[in-house]
């Protein structure tokens, strides 16, 4: 039995104190009794909210609230009784009450069952280490051993040569578009099917973002609408200045169409891989194709700093000139002089120590995202589910599970979905990234499909991402199976 009479309140309490109660006990709710301590209704913070809303003050009671009927039970049910009638009632709490109508216990559905995330970090141990060590040697800074220690277990990592580790995955994409020199009005063609952060940086030096389709194969973008773009501006005589293609929840673009275009029309390459560090393309990392790499360590991505990014390139002359960026434009002379505009957008040396205890698990992580993945895909084996596609010769860390529910075959969209398995069973799906070419701040953008219908649009229309947080346990897998099942069929 818990402890209950924190809770408990009677109609002289006032306004002012009952959101004290909620503020201390941390539990969204109030028990109201009469003078006999008998139960009278429960009070949310949502009501007292509208209790003020309509002109009452912080000293007014809880007696202007109108009388309510609240569900109680008078025993102890199986948590799945008491499960199905807070679903039936869209509450989150039952109290229960003895034969004199006294409160003397309560259900939470958070304790009856716990929320079951998109995507959550996952520490391994290690980061500690790494983070004492930069409190012991007192390096609290955006620069010390943590950084060049990251940056270089980085580059060993996916191959490459040079890296710099930067507060996060947007400002490595921002950097990459100042050092190609991207100017206002210049054009840089972008993966429709991504995440807003791949195109917000081509605003902020106000070039114009062109979106491009993706295809079935890989559901990132399409090498036949990306000639089609590149042609049509080529011909324009207003050539693209930069490509940005994004590797969207692990999986990697078909990259050697797409840089064997880059060489044709001579327009450089920046990878967003931040959904995809770990993933392979034929045997090679992704973000190590084209003329830079994005990673991203935001707190949802399959390793984290909490928040953090990582540009990588081949060439030393780029790594340099956004080191030098990424931490004002300080020229090298002995006070603060600048010739250029710079940048905060260096990582600090705290995150970068938890930024190496994370690279150390990571291929374990990966191994953890695509068990999930094979653990969906083997028994949720339904005709009307295509799963996100993995072509021959590539390799997906499957960062996020994700699957179209054939529209032909089912008439379960993914809105539906997404509410209902949130509402029975408190598990997070998320629909997959809105094209940016549909977004709001991109209206008027030019854009380029794959082939008369969109595929972007459609993907849109018809796939969620399930839960696939690497720390998941068999029981929670299974969890969410079960609860998917009994929707889709
Ligand atoms: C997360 C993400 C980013 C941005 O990374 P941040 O570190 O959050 O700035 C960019 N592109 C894609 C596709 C992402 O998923």
């Amino acid at each position: 039995m818990k402890n209950i009479a924190q809770i408990v309140v009677n109609e002289g309490c006032s306004v002012k104190n009952a959101f004290e109660i909620l503020n201390k006990t941390g539990k969204r709710i109030l028990l109201l009794v009469d003078n006999e301590g008998c139960f009278q209704r429960t009070v949310t913070d949502g009501d007292i909210r509208r209790l003020l809303i309509n002109f009452n003050s912080l000293e007014s009671t809880l007696k202007s609230l109108e009388p309510q009927k609240s569900i109680v039970v008078n025993k102890k049910h199986t948590d799945s009784e008491i499960l199905e009638l807070m679903i039936d009632n869209e509450i989150g709490e039952i109290p229960i009450v003895d034969k004199a109508n006294k409160p003397i216990d309560i259900y939470f559905r958070s304790e009856l069952q716990p929320y079951i995330s998109l995507s959550l970090p996952h520490m391994s141990g290690n980061e500690l280490e790494f983070v004492e060590e930069a409190f012991d040697t007192n390096w609290i800074a955006p620069v010390g051993p943590n950084v060049d220690g990251f940056e270089n277990e980085f580059s060993n990592y996916v191959d490459n040569h040079f890296s710099v580790a930067l507060s996060c995955g947007t400002a490595a994409i921002h950097l990459a578009l100042r050092i190609l020199n991207i100017k206002s009005g210049d054009i840089v063609l972008c993966s429709s099917f991504s995440f807003v952060a791949s195109a917000n940086p081509i605003l902020y030096e106000h070039a114009i973002p062109v979106f491009i389709d993706s295809e079935p194969k890989t559901w990132n973008m399409s090498p036949v609408a990306l000639e089609k773009a590149l042609e049509s501006y080529s011909l324009k005589g207003n050539k693209p200045k930069a490509i940005v293609v994004a590797h969207l929840y692990g999986q990697s673009a078909d990259m050697e169409k797409i840089i064997n275009l880059s060489k044709i029309y001579d327009v450089p390459i920046i990878e967003d891989a931040a959904e995809s560090l770990g993933s392979l393309h034929k045997g090679k990392h992704t973000g190590t194709f084209g003329d830079f790499g994005v990673f991203s360590f935001n707190g949802n991505k399959i390793i984290t700093t909490s928040g953090g990014g990582m540009l990588i390139s081949k060439n030393k002359d780029f790594i340099d000139k956004a080191k030098f960026l990424s931490t004002q434009a300080k020229d090298s002379a002995p006070y603060y002089e600048h010739s250029e505009l710079g940048f905060n957008y260096r990582m600090s040396n705290i995150l970068a120590g938890i930024g190496r205890g994370q690279l150390k698990i990571l291929d374990q992580r990966v191994r953890e995202r695509r068990d999930i993945f094979q653990f969906y895909r083997e028994n949720l084996n339904y005709d009307f589910l295509d799963w996100m596609p993995e072509p021959k010769g590539d390799f997906s860390s499957r960062w996020l599970s994700a699957v179209s529910l054939n529209p032909k075959n089912t008439e379960i969209t993914p809105t539906f979905l997404i509410k209902e398995i949130l509402k029975r069973a408190n598990i997070e799906l998320r629909h997959v990234w809105k094209p940016l070419h549909r977004q709001p701040l991109f209206k008027g953008a030019d854009y380029f499909s794959h082939s008369e219908e969109s595929f972007c649009d459609f993907i849109f229309q018809t796939s969620v991402c399930l839960p696939s947080t690497s720390s998941m346990d068999d029981e929670q897998k299974k969890y969410v199976v079960s609860n998917m099942k009994k929707i889709l069929t």
